[in-house]
């Protein structure tokens, strides 16, 4: 999906304010010789720009409109070094709040529903999205912010909260809570509004069946407005995102081009309307595709797919990107593999071979037979067979913080 000419209008405009703002992108497009895009070819040649940059411009340095209009700043911070500033205009605030009502309406909430909040405010961009786009609707807003699960199941049952907001492992959480206290038949829960992360489908079908509820994915990040800039709607095809205020486009992260729709790449955004801190092509470093064609839903916004990790898992072998998340969607599908896995890359005779151990599950299994499986679907998958290797359960190293998949032996 190229970007249009109405969206190339709005870039403009957004580069226009850079420059003349002499913002820290403004001086960058300024030495790179960049006053304006005519064609979708100029556009797919504008450099990108990047965290590391982002943080270069600290405190206030990506602040692009005149500070009398500054209402707000949001930080995301980064595991290492300064933090990331961006600051909102009014019309910033507003426009995301917008956007989050779209949201809470493609989900198909309204405002007769009563929505329980349980992402973090302050300075990041979680609960206070919700909590705007959830009055902008017009539904009730149930501000708790994180923690206090004593607290959090009791206004859930007297209030009779019809919507949670919440990252998967709380929303899980949660649900056991639930279960082990008895008090399903006490619970309103119509739908759950999730952070898009990555979380396997097993996760995503206990939720669902525990507190019997439809779930969305929503998308978002601090340094674009914050969640609230896509969500899927009840066809579960993808998340509608809202391409009159964002450009997204997929580029393959090795050669920074852009890829077809449908491939999978890393997500790249320019925003069309931001006043406070205009990015374009901002490398997010999350991993998904476009998904072509139209919804049944009927809905023109286009879609993107759920997001399926980030770039820097990805590893390059025999020419290929290969991605742990395809290793955990096959071993998912099938019989008899646990979720345990360990992908080893080396360097033999010339060329690269990949082997992944993979515990098989408890029980009586065929480890041969589970083999030629795994590494027929793997095959399928990404394009090249590897050397299947079925271990028994627990055998594989374990860690409590998160546990290394792949160990590439071609550069020791
Ligand atoms: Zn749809």
């Amino acid at each position: 999906m190229r970007i249009n000419d109405t969206q190339l209008a709005l870039v403009n405009k957004q580069i226009g304010a850079l420059r003349s703002a002499g913002s820290f992108y403004g001086k960058k497009l300024a030495e790179a010789g960049v006053d304006g895009v005519a064609s979708a070819e100029d556009f797919e040649n504008l450099p990108f720009s990047e965290k590391a940059d982002l943080r270069d411009a600290y405190p206030l340095g990506l602040m692009t409109a005149p500070e009398e209009d500054i209402v707000r700043i949001h930080s995301s911070s980064g595991t290492t070094g300064l933090p990331v500033i961006i600051p909102y205009t009014k019309k910033d605030v507003d426009d995301w709040a917008t956007m989050f009502a779209r949201c809470y309406e493609m989900a198909g909430i309204t405002k007769n529903d009563r929505i329980q909040i349980t992402p973090g405010y302050g300075l990041w961009t979680a609960g206070i999205g919700f909590q705007a786009g959830c009055e902008k609707l017009g539904a009730m807003a149930i501000p708790m912010g994180p923690g206090n699960t004593e607290k959090q199941l009791k206004m859930m049952v007297d209030l009779k909260s019809t919507v949670i907001c919440a990252t998967s492992s709380y929303a899980l959480l949660l649900a056991e809570e639930i279960e082990k206290r008895g008090i399903k038949d006490q619970i309103c829960l119509k739908k759950g509004v999730i952070g898009s992360e990555r979380w396997g489908e097993s996760m995503r079908k206990r939720i669902h069946e525990e507190l019997g509820i439809e779930l969305y994915d929503i998308y978002g990040l601090t340094e674009i407005y914050g969640p609230g800039i896509g969500i899927n709607c009840k066809y579960e095809t993808g998340m509608h995102y809202w391409d009159d205020y964002i450009y997204i486009e997929i580029i393959d992260p090795v050669t920074l081009k852009p890829v077809p729709d449908g491939e999978k790449g890393e997500i790249v955004i320019t925003t069309l309307v931001k006043e406070g801190a205009p990015l374009i092509r901002y490398r997010t470093h999350d991993l998904s595709r476009i998904i072509p064609g139209e919804c049944p839903c009927g809905s023109k916004f286009p879609r993107l797919d759920i997001i399926q990790g980030r770039t820097d898992d990805m590893v390059k072998i025999k020419g290929v990107n290969v991605f742990p998340s395809q290793i955990e969607e096959v071993l998912a599908e099938t019989e008899g593999a646990s979720s345990e896995y360990q992908i080893r890359i080396s360097h033999l005779d010339g060329k690269d071979t990949m082997r992944l151990y993979v515990e098989a599950q408890s029980g009586s299994v065929d480890f041969e037979d589970l083999g030629k499986r795994i590494a027929d679907k793997t095959k399928a998958k990404i394009g090249f067979t590897p050397i299947v290797k079925v271990v028994e359960l627990g055998m594989l190293p374990r860690s409590e913080k998160k546990t290394k998949r792949v160990i590439d032996e071609r550069y020791e």
